[in-house]
């Protein structure tokens, strides 16, 4: 079959050999813990090298295979890894690279999981971090101890959005030695490639995007090769916290119609943004792709889309306007993740308790919206409908 970088070519064809499966057009699902041996030479070449040899599913598996090399070619890496879920690609990522008496450098506000990684668990092991605002180049040099082993990134997040100059980090990372890790999850690999620009490890919660049903949680971490192999000979292995292969299946499902996904995504976010505007009770919208967004020129310049997740910000409202508002909306469901064909919503207020709310403090205000796959104009007409029952509770 010839080789071909195309998206069609990546996600329709790609690793996929219909001779060993009866040329059926869907993969089968090859569930099985274990694989069996004709003589003791061919276990013995299998013992030797794991990490190319089906031996035993925590390792490889021929059903994960077929999405692992659409994954990495779509990273534009020589290889990745699929995980149980993203969070356990950020644990092996940097669990991979750091030793006792090393320093991280990561974004401040970073993804939960990540959070607590930095703060609880690699302390114990005397691994520790600074936090920094990482929209500035200077900010990261600033930080550099002789014993930084790691960057963290993660660009947009997923509240506020900040970007980090991809190849600028990672080429002031290179001349320090330093290796460099990305959460990609809100661009996915169609709207950036990190790889590309010089980090070393790019990884994102598949839970997201790739699935796109929510019905599947999963992670992907993709770097070079000799990157890969090592973190699967020990973190991937230790961990055994691979993908199994139904979910895997899954993935490669949603994987068909990711390209269109996103693009109608991206063009129905705009008229969603473009209605919040207009919104009376609506300070501002923050969206990297925005032309009012304080790094637009950045998120035009590194990414070639933006996907459905923004940020509301409501005018100084008393809390109980923002549960009116949410507790109203009758389509867009209030739930954590996003990336599925679902639209939902969460307010900042729920992660704090009700007495702690400040009304002058923005981030207290903060809606966060996650655009599906429904048509933007229901989208608008459940979000008017709530606006309107939040300014004029019904007595
Ligand atoms: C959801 C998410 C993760 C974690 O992924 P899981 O699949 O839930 O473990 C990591 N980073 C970001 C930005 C996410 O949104």
């Amino acid at each position: 079959m010839e080789q071909n970088n195309s998206l069609s070519y990546i996600i329709n064809e790609l690793g996929e050999d219909y001779e060993q499966y009866f040329r059926a057009v869907a993969p089968p699902i090859v569930q099985t813990s274990n694989f069996s041996f004709k003589t003791v030479a061919d276990l013995r070449n299998a013992f030797a090298d794991e990490y190319s040899s089906w031996i035993y599913s925590r390792g490889l598996n021929p059903t994960v295979k077929i999405l692992s090399e659409k994954l990495a070619a779509l990273d534009g890496a020589e290889d990745c890894l699929v995980f149980n879920s993203g969070a356990a690609a950020i644990f092996a990522a940097v669990l991979a690279n750091v030793k006792s008496g090393d320093h991280i450098v990561s974004v401040a506000g970073v993804y939960t999981w990540a959070r607590k990684m930095f703060e609880e668990i690699l302390p114990r092991f005397g691994v520790t971090h600074t936090y920094i605002d990482g929209t500035q180049l200077q900010h990261w040099e600033n930080a550099i101890k002789p014993n930084t082993r790691l960057f963290y990134l993660e660009s947009p997040n997923s509240w506020t959005y900040e970007l980090q100059d991809l190849t600028a980090v990672a080429t002031l990372a290179k001349q320090h030695q330093i290796i460099t890790v990305i959460d990609n999850s809100y661009c996915t690999p169609i709207y950036q490639q990190p790889i590309t620009m010089g980090i070393d490890i790019s990884l994102q919660s598949a839970t997201k995007y790739i699935s796109g049903h929510s019905d599947v949680v999963a992670g992907v971490l993709s770097s070079n090769r000799a990157m890969i192999q090592r973190i699967f000979n020990s973190e991937y292995m230790n961990i055994g916290s691979g993908i199994q292969p139904f979910n895997a299946w899954l993935l490669l499902r949603g994987l068909r119609t990711l390209p269109m996904r996103l693009a109608h995504i991206s063009q129905s976010t705009q008229r969603v943004i473009d209605y919040l505007k207009t919104e009376s009770m609506v300070a501002s919208v923050i969206f990297p792709f925005d032309a009012g967004f304080s790094q637009y020129n950045l998120a035009k310049q590194q990414m070639k889309g933006a996907c459905g997740l923004l940020t509301i910000v409501l005018h100084p409202v008393r809390i109980e306007v923002i549960e009116l508002f949410c507790n109203a909306l009758q389509h867009i469901k209030m739930a954590v993740s996003w990336g599925g064909y679902e639209s939902l919503i969460i307010p900042r207020c729920a992660g704090m308790p009700h007495n702690a709310y400040d009304v002058m403090n923005a981030e207290h205000r903060m809606l966060r919206l996650y655009v599906g796959l429904e048509e933007p104009e229901y989208l608008i007409a459940d979000l008017q409908q709530a606006f309107l029952k939040a300014v004029a509770p019904a007595h």
